[in-house]
């Protein structure tokens, strides 16, 4: 395994809870599979990647380990229960990744189907001087903000992007936006980048990223599973 290498922490703590499963959202079936089953086999099968980290739900670590062991992943280094926020999942995996990694990419479990060609287009925009990227796609309805329900502002729709994961950052970059401010409630890593100064660049997402949240993304999700 490479010391300076790339290295993907997979996060699947949270519980998923619109789902309505009885167990958490990562062990929810897919095709033959708990879904964590497919971000990990695609992490583990890039190129680009040479180790990797699961963040799993609290108490569910054994049943990571078992996954990882039935589709013959090998790159796992480490297998650690997450927190109570994405952010402090996130915190936890990023104690399990080598001091001397170059490079940290950040993957929700929930989006299982992660294109090669995406983590290329990530490791790119580092390669031109880049603190973090993230994949991106066009905003199709029009955004407000309306806090209490009420429109303060329409935003221009031109500007937007969804952004999805994974999402690449220099590790240094990353330890210190984590180890310096309260990442709190962000929702993303890159968000928390940002705070800290750091520079990100939108590559092109891809729409078989999109997040499994509901019953009816799973479904469409066990549509993609051999693609
Ligand atoms: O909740 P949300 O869908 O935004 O979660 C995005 C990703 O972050 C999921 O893969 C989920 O498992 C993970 N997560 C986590 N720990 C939490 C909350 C979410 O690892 N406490």
């Amino acid at each position: 395994m490479a010391s300076d290498g790339v290295w993907a922490v997979l996060v699947a703590a949270g519980r998923g809870e619109r789902l309505g499963d009885d167990r958490p959202k990562a062990f929810a079936r897919l095709g033959e599979l708990p879904m964590l089953a497919e971000p990990l086999r695609r992490l583990d099968a890039s190129d680009w990647v040479d180790g990797i980290v699961v963040v799993a739900p609290p108490g569910w670590e054994e049943p990571s380990i078992l996954v990882a062991e039935q589709i013959g992943a090998s790159k796992v280094s480490a297998c650690v229960a997450g927190g109570e926020t994405r952010a402090d999942s996130v915190r936890c995996g990023l104690a399990e990744v080598p001091d001397d990694a170059a490079v940290v990419i950040v993957h929700d479990a929930a989006r299982p189907f992660v294109p090669e060609e995406v983590i290329e287009r990530l490791l790119t925009a580092l390669g031109e001087g880049y603190d973090g990227a993230v994949p991106g796609v066009p905003v199709a309805d029009t955004i407000k903000r309306a806090p209490g329900g009420v429109v303060a502002e329409t935003l221009d729709r031109a500007e937007l992007v969804a952004v999805q994961t994974p999402q690449a950052f220099a590790a240094e970059r990353l330890r210190a936006a984590f180890g310096s401010g309260d990442a709190g409630n962000a929702t993303d890593c890159a968000s928390v980048v940002e705070a800290a100064g750091g520079r990100v660049k939108v590559v092109e997402g891809d729409e078989r990223l999109q997040k499994v949240t509901t019953r009816a993304d799973l479904a469409r999700a066990e549509g993609l599973i051999d693609g």
